[in-house]
C-alpha cells in the first residue's frame, strides 16, 4: 500500500442512479464523481437515501434505473463480489468465535490467497490500525473502539479499491467517536484507498471529507468541499444543514436591494420579491456607537473559546446568533440593547 496524492481523475462515477422501492423513491436521479484517493462523505438527514446509495454501489441493491462506473467500467451489473468495492456494515459483523487475526484472516482465506500472502497482509494491516497486541484476543476481549478498527481492517486488508462505509461511528461514544475520526482519516491516508462515508452527522462530515454531498429526499442537494459547502450553500435546507445559520426575511426593492425592518444592510441581488438573508454567526459583530442594527440581548451562551449572543431584532422573529470572543473586553450581560453589524459580503440569500 503506497500513499498517493489526490488526483481529480473519477474512480467512482455515479450516473442518474436511481432506486424507488415501489411508491417510495430512496434515490432520485444522483448524479456524483467520486475522485481517486478522496475521503467522500454522503450527508443527510434520516431516511434520505444514503444507505440505498451505498447499498447500490456495494452491489446488494440493484438499481431501479442509472449507472455505476468504476473506473469507466459499468459495474451496475456486477454481483456484490466480484465489485473491488467493499462495504463495512454498521454491526461490524465479526465473528466472535475467532479471534482478530482469524477475523481478518478469513476473507483472503476465502478467496484463496498463499498462506504467506495472507500472513503478509494481516501484519501489514495490524501495523496501520494498530492492532498488533490483540492478534490473540476475541471480539469480546475488545473495546467498541477495537472492535471498530478490527472491522475496518478486515475491509481493508481485502485491499478494495473503493471502501464504502455506512455510518461507521454512530455506536461509538462522542469522545471516542471524535478520536475515531481523525484516526479514519489519518489511516485513509496511510493506506491510499477512496472512502466513502455515509454519516448524519453535519460536523462530522465537515471534519473529515475532502469533499461531501448532501442528500435530501433521494436528490442530491449540493456536493463540494467542506469549504465549499459551508461558505456558499446552495439552498436554505443547506445553510440550515451545515453548521449555525441566522436567517432574516425581507424584501428586495426594485433597485436590486435586501430591504428587512431596521436591519441596516447594504446587500445587492439579481433576486426580485420576498427573500430570505443568510448569515453565519461569526459574520455579525456588535458595534459601539450605534452603528448597524438594534437588538437586545435575551440569552447567552458560554462555549469555551467563543460566546454566543442571542440578540433580538426587529427584522427577525427568531433571535440572531452573535458569536463574539468570550474575552470580548465589553461585557455583555442578558437584558442590554447593542448594536450589530451584518458583514455584507458574508451573506447569502435566498429567494423564498
Ligand atoms: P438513510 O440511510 O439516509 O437513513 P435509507 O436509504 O435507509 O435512508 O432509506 C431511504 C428511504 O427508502 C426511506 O424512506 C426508507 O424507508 C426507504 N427504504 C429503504 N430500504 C427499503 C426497503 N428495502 N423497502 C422499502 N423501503 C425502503
Ligand atoms: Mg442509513
Amino acid at each position: 500500500m503506497t500513499e498517493t496524492s489526490h488526483s481529480h481523475e473519477p474512480i467512482l462515477s455515479i450516473d442518474g442512479l436511481y432506486k424507488s422501492f415501489g411508491p417510495v423513491t430512496a434515490v432520485d436521479h444522483v448524479s456524483l464523481d467520486i475522485r481517486k484517493n478522496e475521503f467522500f462523505a454522503l450527508l443527510g438527514p434520516s431516511g434520505c437515501g444514503k444507505t440505498t446509495l451505498l447499498r447500490m454501489l456495494a452491489g446488494f441493491e440493484t438499481p431501479t434505473g442509472g449507472r455505476i462506473l468504476l473506473e469507466g467500467k459499468d459495474i451496475s451489473a456486477l454481483p456484490p463480489e466480484r465489485r473491488p468495492l467493499n462495504l463495512m456494515f454498521q454491526s461490524y459483523a465479526l465473528f466472535p468465535h475467532m479471534t482478530v487475526a482469524k477475523n481478518l484472516a478469513y476473507g483472503l482465506e476465502m478467496d484463496r490467497l498463499p498462506k504467506d500472502e495472507i500472513a503478509r497482509r494481516i501484519e501489514e494491516i495490524m501495523a496501520v490500525t494498530d492492532l498488533a497486541q490483540f492478534a490473540g484476543r476475541k471480539p469480546d476481549q475488545l473495546s467498541g473502539g477495537q472492535r471498530q478498527r478490527v472491522a475496518l481492517a478486515r475491509a481493508l486488508v481485502k485491499r478494495p479499491k473503493v471502501l464504502l462505509l455506512d455510518e461507521p461511528l454512530g455506536a461509538l461514544d462522542k469522545k471516542l467517536r471524535e478520536r475515531m475520526q481523525l484516526e479514519l482519516k489519518r489511516l485513509q491516508h496511510e493506506v491510499g484507498i477512496t472512502f466513502i462515508i455515509v454519516t448524519h452527522d453535519q460536523e462530522e462530515a465537515l471534519v473529515m471529507a475532502d469533499r461531501m454531498a448532501i442528500l435530501k429526499d433521494g436528490k442530491l442537494l449540493q456536493c463540494g468541499s467542506p469549504e465549499e459547502v459551508y461558505e456558499t450553500p446552495a439552498d436554505r435546507f443547506v445553510a440550515n444543514f451545515i453548521g449555525v445559520m441566522n436567517f432574516i426575511e425581507g424584501t428586495v426593492s426594485q433597485d436590486g436591494h435586501f430591504v428587512a425592518e431596521s436591519l441596516n444592510i447594504k446587500v445587492s441581488t439579481e433576486i426580485r420579491g420576498l427573500a430570505t438573508l443568510a448569515v453565519r454567526p461569526e459574520n455579525i459583530t456588535v458595534t459601539a456607537g450605534g452603528a448597524g442594527c438594534e437588538g437586545k440581548i435575551v440569552d447567552m451562551a458560554y462555549h469555551g473559546l467563543d460566546r454566543v449572543l442571542h440578540v433580538r431584532i426587529a427584522a427577525s422573529e427568531t433571535p440572531l446568533q452573535v458569536r463574539v470572543p468570550a474575552n470580548a473586553a465589553v461585557p455583555h450581560t442578558i437584558g442590554d440593547t447593542i448594536h450589530v453589524a451584518i458583514d455584507p459580503d458574508r451573506t447569502r440569500l435566498f429567494k423564498n
